[in-house]
């Protein structure tokens, strides 16, 4: 899915292949009423987490004994992967690439741990913190006392920040100081904004609807948009603020800024990304028992021939090695290009697949958590047409503009810019392993401008830009500057797209669709990721319940290559 290119301005050559070679640590499974799970389920975490009718954290019974294959690491299908084990599954956990973590991922570039792509979430986002409590997690974030925003401009700046008042209270003093806007664009701003409390985001009228235009309808102009309203819609939702969807932008508005006082608070990893999901995850699955194979990429689903039969899972050649960089197909390898100041990193996950008939999984049930597109190449003939669909959602990129200079820039561990090509900048000196001087991310949501921009193109527009705004920028030496691209970071999320978005279940029974993309009722975020790979998991467990009601669950047995097969009954 991912197509990351890393870009060295300053270091011809430099490797970033990154730590993708990590070990696999993979371990068989067979569970037996012995092998019983007495850990809490994952929904029982820290968070008021309500997803699915067994969110509780009960299992449906009818998992037990019964093998689920799970296609894709990312953090969806580490949702259900965990959950099903939990519930007694034997589970096959299929990753493309040499690691877990999917669309949050890390690599090194020499002594720095790079992530791919800044990532933040809000205090709302209940499970996806459920998740980080079950991967041992809580402790490597950290989440904002009260929503703080400092907006910087070349000349001036502004700060967003909530008070102790109960929502919507809560920002309405900072909005009313928010210097801006004129007064009159604050009140009307506010106006807007608490229209929004009383919209329904799941209703197709509203998903029909560009953000631009709702919001020129309630005396927003063209000042108001940019200065207030994009600041946070077009890096929540990965999309110019105007093109948005309205039914995305209410959930983010009424789940964000107008739901709990403190749901906005902002939070943010504080190790990279790679250690965060990918190698938390890993272990977590090899303690519950699950079979986790990394660098191997499902190439088809052939459904039940008939009922009682076992899905098949067929398992993609071995990529060939590269013969040149364009080529690079090894999983996430990265290789010069002609311009020996790019490398890109090949995604194993969208190179051509070919079927190795020989080499099989047989399933119970069949979770499918890639993206999108690769979801669509994967579904069976019974769902083409849905499948057709879900490729139409598209794809938004976000580019990263890392900078290391020689000192210290700025206090401030993140801001908003605005009058600035600047969109968002954190500060990634902790979290990266920095030592000395200070390492800034410039996080670029919808960036379809810079998406194939030169690194040195970006370099020349953004170290100045930086400059502006953090004026001892002005005077530091910049020791490093490269760029991380993510072509289809995420879905576009436009007008009418939330009816392209498929639930949990399909019309193939014991085959379930997760990622972000799925309908979650959240935009395309680690917290939508995250409840769809519970949805999937919850379906799954009620689907085999009804199974197993009528067929009891059969043997299990893992043959000595590694390919689980399924007693002949
Ligand atoms: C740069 C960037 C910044 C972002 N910023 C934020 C943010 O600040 N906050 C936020 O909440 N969200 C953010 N997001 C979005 C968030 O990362 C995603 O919504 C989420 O991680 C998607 O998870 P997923 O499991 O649905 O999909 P993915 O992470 O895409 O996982 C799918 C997995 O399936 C694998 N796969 C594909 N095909 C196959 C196959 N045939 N066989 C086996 N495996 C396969 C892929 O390799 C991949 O690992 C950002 C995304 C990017 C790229």
């Amino acid at each position: 899915m991912l197509d990351l290119k890393i870009q060295s301005a300053d270091q011809p050559g430099d490797d970033t292949a990154g730590d993708d070679t990590a070990e696999t640590e993979t371990a068989r499974n067979e569970p037996s009423a012995s092998d019983a799970i007495s850990r809490g389920s994952m929904t029982g975490g820290n968070g008021p987490t309500s997803v699915g009718p067994h969110s509780n954290g009960a299992s449906p019974p009818g998992a037990a004994g019964r093998h689920v294959v799970v296609i894709g690491g990312g953090l969806a299908g580490i949702t259900a992967a965990i959950r099903l084990r939990e519930a007694g599954a034997a589970v096959t956990l299929l990753e493309a690439r040499p690691r877990l973590g999917g669309a949050t991922c890390s690599f090194s570039r020499g002594d720095l741990q790079i992530d791919n792509g800044q990532h933040v979430f809000l205090r709302c986002c209940t499970a996806y913190q459920d998740l980080l409590a079950r991967l041992g997690m809580t402790g490597s974030v950290t989440i904002q006392d009260r929503f703080d925003v400092t907006v910087l401009t070349p000349d001036r700046q502004a700060r967003l920040r909530r008070s102790g008042l109960p929502a919507p209270l809560h920002l309405t003093g900072s909005l009313a100081r928010y210097a801006l806007l004129t007064p009159a664009e604050r009140i009307r701003a506010g106006r807007a904004a608490l229209g929004l409390r009383f919209a329904d985001p799941a209703s197709p009228a509203l998903d029909d609807q560009r953000l631009g235009d709702w919001l020129a309808r309630r005396w927003q102009g063209e000042r108001a948009r940019r200065r207030l309203w994009d600041l946070f819609i077009i890096s929540a939702l990965n999309i110019a603020g105007d093109d948005a969807s309205v039914s995305l932008a209410a959930t983010v508005i009424k789940t964000a800024l107008l739901g709990r006082n403190d749901a906005a608070d902002i939070g943010i990893p504080a190790i990279p990304l790679g250690d965060l999901h990918g190698q938390s995850a890993q272990r977590l699955l090899a303690r519950l028992g699950a079979d986790v194979r990394l660098a191997a990429k499902a190439a088809a689903i052939e459904p039940p021939a008939r009922p009682g039969d076992p899905f098949r899972v067929i398992l993609a050649r071995p990529a060939p090695a590269a013969t040149s960089p364009d080529a690079a197909t090894s999983p996430d390898a990265a290789s010069p290009s002609s311009d020996e100041n790019e490398l890109t990193i090949a995604d194993s996950a969208d190179g051509p697949v070919q079927p190795d008939n020989a080499s099989f999984l047989e399933a119970d049930a069949v979770v499918l958590a890639v993206p999108a597109a690769a979801a669509a190449r994967l579904a069976s003939a019974p769902l083409a047409a849905r499948a057709a669909e879900w490729a139409g959602l598209g794809a938004s990129p976000i580019v990263n503009v890392h900078v290391r200079y020689d000192r210290r820039v700025t206090r401030l561990p993140f801001a908003a810019a605005l009058e600035s090509p600047v969109q968002w900048v954190f500060d990634k000196t902790r979290a990266a392993g920095v030592t000395s001087g200070q390492y800034l991310a410039v996080s670029l949501s919808a960036a379809d401008e810079y998406v194939d921009v030169p690194a040195a193109r970006l370099r020349e527009q953004f170290l100045p830009a930086l400059a502006a705004i953090f004026p001892a920028a002005a005077d530091a030496r910049v020791l490093d500057c490269f760029v991380t691209r993510e072509r289809r970071a995420t879905f576009r999320q436009v007008p009418g797209t939330g009816r392209l978005r498929p639930g949990p279940g399909t019309a193939v029974p014991g085959l379930a669709l997760a990622g972000a993309w799925t309908e979650t009722g959240w935009p395309d975020t680690m917290e939508g990721a995250v409840r769809s790979g519970q949805n999937a998991a919850e379906h799954i467990m009620s689907e085999l319940a009804a199974l197993g009601a009528a067929e009891p669950a059969r043997d299990q047995r893992v043959k000595p290559d590694g390919i689980a097969a399924r007693a002949s009954s």
